[in-house]
């Protein structure tokens, strides 16, 4: 599976995980460290990640005012998953894919390779520069975003440069390190346990599911069977108890008047696909199948 080795990933990714180890250390925990570290996972990984990223600017479920736009997408950035660009063009590559050749990180090449393996491989289904002008055009013709995607690196270390000369190690293994650590397996859960594990509602043409663990850590996110069935909804927690908190900052937001057009789907497209009772396995492939339910609005 991992024959080839994407280096500087999986170097990065591994600094950043031993780096999050010293976190244990004695010295380097203070109580400003770990508020610091649980606002900058908000900032970056719920409004920077989620609403910003994912919600807005790939799938267009809503559109925030410019300046509030742009500055949530330098949120995204500072979660350090890529810049704005890379980001939605392999998530677009994963819609149009789910689960089969050609997703960058499909479960029907197992669990772990869905979590975390696909980006420490070298990996043919991540979208190249030409295939991200193909994908993400709207953003690459952004000079902003191209901006955002060339320095994501030199971002996030002015971001440890300023965590460190305001707070000393604490806040620098914590605010970088940490919090890091803890987004990434958020957002890759995603990926994993919400094409995993779970119930289903809806009809769809991959292995996503609706896993109430992954919501609660990750915005919203974990509605994932919800959300491949409607990709353009801005809002993910369909059903009164599947509680979506990005789906209430996005009503905020609204209220305020700081994003409009926001995109939900109608009763009827959700009959449409809804699933009565359904624990099907053949229609998505042979092994590994999710525990799948049929659930009722
Ligand atoms: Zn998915
Ligand atoms: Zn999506």
């Amino acid at each position: 599976m991992l024959k080839k080795i994407n280096w500087p990933v999986a170097v990065g990714l591994t600094v950043i995980h031993v780096g999050a180890l010293a976190a244990f250390w004695p010295g380097f925990f203070s109580w400003s460290g770990l508020v610091v570290a649980m606002l900058l996972s908000c900032a970056t990984g719920g409004v920077g990640i989620t609403v910003c990223y994912h919600r807005s600017l790939t799938h267009r479920g809503l559109k925030l005012v410019k300046p509030l736009e742009y500055a949530t997408a330098l949120l995204g950035t500072l979660a350090f998953q890529g810049g704005p660009i890379s980001w939605v063009a392999t998530h677009r590559a994963h819609h149009a894919a789910a689960d089969r050749e050609g997703d960058p990180h499909g479960m029907d090449r197992g669990f772990l390779w869905a979590h975390m393996l696909w980006m420490f491989a070298r990996n043919s289904a991540v979208p190249n520069a030409e295939e991200r002008r193909r994908l993400a055009p709207d953003l690459v013709s952004d000079g902003f975003y191209r901006f955002l995607d060339r320095f994501s690196i030199e971002l996030q270390i002015l971001l440890a440069v300023a965590l460190f000369a305001a707070g000393g190690w604490s806040w620098f293994i914590w605010g970088i390190f940490v919090r890091l650590v803890v987004n990434y397996h958020g957002t890759w859960l995603v990926n994993s346990a919400a094409h995993a594990f779970g119930y289903r509602s809806y009809k769809t043409n991959d292995r996503s599911t609706n896993c109430w663990w992954v919501a609660l850590i990750t915005w919203g996110e974990g509605w994932h069977n919800n959300h491949h069935a409607f990709p353009f909804s801005a809002r993910h927690g369909l059903r009164r108890i599947e509680i979506d908190w990005s789906w209430f900052l996005i009503k905020f937001l609204a209220f305020v008047r700081l994003a409009s057009d926001i995109k939900v789907p109608t009763a009827e497209m959700r009959e449409r696909l809804r699933l009565a009772s359904v624990r099907a396995t053949s229609s998505m492939g042979a092994g590994r199948s999710p525990n799948m339910r049929g659930t009722e609005s």
